[in-house]
């Protein structure tokens, strides 16, 4: 029997079985990022969570469909507010240092969104099957804000189109800010709008002539508020009802209570059956922060630091999504030593595959164990702890046959590193020739030719210059190690 998929729901406060209203079919929608900058490693640890989700139901023989839209416009600066004011965040991008690289703000959102889509690759997440748009959904939005003025849950004032939340009498049912007390405590800077029948109405439309993206409607030029393109987004990828809903932690409230509010009164059905949100990750034990040199985007890392990428992603689920997780380099430097290992497993079951030497299969029974275990631990509620201690547990017992594994040992091997990969992402890339790997093979081609020069010079007993090459590429972070199969490198952490 596979085991039950559990996960905690937001809604119900407990942890409950993921039920599909088709059976063995998950229809997700998660929130994705606001495309004004490079992602932070934070946005990733939430989009891993929703990553985990899509593997694990996979795991267990299910079809996913799964959409994670791009935010690239709406999204104002002060959002912690049921109605966000302040600046669009796109807007405030391009007027920044950054900003000025693009020359309107159309550019600037699609080099990060095509940015977002190169970390995606990078750190191994599986692709959704739409990453829709707020700005190529203009039309539905605006036929949405048309329908809920029509049915009485919406109204025009001089400033834009104002979303009514007396009208939904369950608006506060995720977050608990339901009471007058809380909602109002929830909104005390909502933008204050003397037209606004209550201050935790939140808009649908702003109007603003001057906004760089802007578009016709029936209430003039404007653009949609942040909270409108995921519930039309959501209808129109997944259905009126979704089986599951993500986020982060932050989108409890407003955005997810707003969702909620608009598509429910749309449709007059559920939203969403069950709702999960990401923990917040902290660096160093705080909230990331640029001043104190704690803030991260994947590329500081990769990159910056010239960590696996494969490393980072290990690192950033290991700790279980909804619990607090600090986030250091000696995390990461673990991590790496943890890829380091499967990535051995996976070459000694790759020549035990090729010699193919006859025998008993001695690892099987105890693999398919762990592999069992580690799906078990993914259906309690994500517990990514118990998982990779189940999947390092595999990597004993591949590494215990010290003298190299036979045909059959090989091929369980194979097996459960294939699970393993397959649940957790870790083992090896699923983008070959993705477009990060595209850009860092120019490097790569670099080193490989420095091996070669190595190898030319000891053939000729050039030893000094064999020596040289490795310290000058030791120098510059390039570790090489000499095996039977030939030289093979890495990058050294540069932490
Ligand atoms: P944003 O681009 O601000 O809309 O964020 C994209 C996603 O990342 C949302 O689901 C946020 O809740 C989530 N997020 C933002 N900061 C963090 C963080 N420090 N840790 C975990 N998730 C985060
Ligand atoms: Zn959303």
């Amino acid at each position: 029997m596979p085991p039950v998929f559990k996960l905690y729901d937001t809604m119900s406060k407990e942890v409950k079985p993921l039920k599909t209203v088709e059976p063995r079919h998950l229809r997700f929608y998660s929130c994705g990022p606001t495309v004004y900058s490079y992602a932070h490693i934070g946005n990733f640890r939430t989009f891993l969570t929703a990553d985990l989700v899509v593997r694990t139901a996979e795991a267990l023989g299910w079809k996913v469909t799964y959409v994670s839209n791009i935010t690239d416009v709406g999204h104002l600066t002060v959002d912690d507010v049921a109605d966000a004011e302040g600046e669009d965040k796109m807007e405030k991008a391009l007027k920044s240092k950054e900003g000025e690289a693009f020359n309107n703000v159309w550019e600037l959102a699609e080099f990060y969104a095509d940015a977002l889509v190169s970390d995606w690759q990078l750190l191994n997440l599986r692709a959704p099957q739409v990453r829709p748009k707020a700005t190529q959904h203009m039309t539905e939005q605006i036929m949405a804000i048309e329908q809920l003025v029509k049915d009485g849950h919406a109204y025009e004032t001089p400033t834009g189109v104002y979303f009514s939340v007396q009208s939904f009498k369950d608006y506060g049912k995720l977050s608990g800010n339901k009471d007058q007390e809380s909602l109002y405590r929830a909104v005390r800077e909502v933008v204050s709008d003397d037209n606004k029948r209550h201050p935790a109405d939140f808009a649908l439309w702003k109007k603003d002539h001057k906004h760089l993206m802007q578009w016709f409607s029936p209430y003039g030029w404007g653009f949609p508020g942040w909270h409108l393109e995921c519930s039309v987004m959501a209808q129109q990828y997944l259905g009126d009802t979704l089986d599951l809903h993500a986020g982060g932690e932050d989108l409890i409230f407003p955005h997810h209570e707003c969702e909620i509010a608009q598509s429910e009164s749309l449709n007059g059905k559920p939203f969403s059956n069950h709702w999960i949100h990401t923990r917040f990750l902290q660096v160093d034990g705080k909230k990331m922060s640029k001043r104190d040199g704690t803030f991260y985007t994947v590329r500081d890392i990769t990159d910056g630091k010239g960590a696996d990428p494969l490393a980072l992603r290990l690192a950033l689920i290991s700790g279980q999504y909804r619990q607090p997780f600090n986030f250091t380099l000696q995390t990461l430097r673990d991590a790496e030593g943890n890829v380091d290992r499967f990535r051995l497993c996976d070459q000694k079951a790759d020549e035990g595959l090729t010699k193919n030497l006859p025998g008993d299969d001695f690892v099987g029974e105890a693999l398919r164990q762990l592999s069992d275990e580690m799906l078990e631990a993914m259906c309690n509620d994500l517990n990514t702890p118990v998982a990779i201690a189940k999947a390092l547990e595999g990597t004993k017992v591949i590494l215990r046959e010290a003298d190299g594994l036979n045909g059959a040992s090989a091929k369980s091997a194979k097996a459960f590193l294939d699970s393993v990969n397959k649940v957790l992402g870790i083992v090896r890339s699923d983008y070959a020739s993705g477009p990060s790997q595209a850009k860092a093979s120019g490097e790569d081609d670099w080193v490989e030719e420095q091996i070669q020069a190595r190898a030319s010079a000891k053939q000729n007993r050039d030893f000094a210059l064999a020596d040289k090459i490795r310290d000058d590429l030791m120098a510059k972070g390039i570790e090489l190690r000499d095996g039977p199969e030939g030289t093979s490198w890495k990058r050294k952490l540069t932490v």
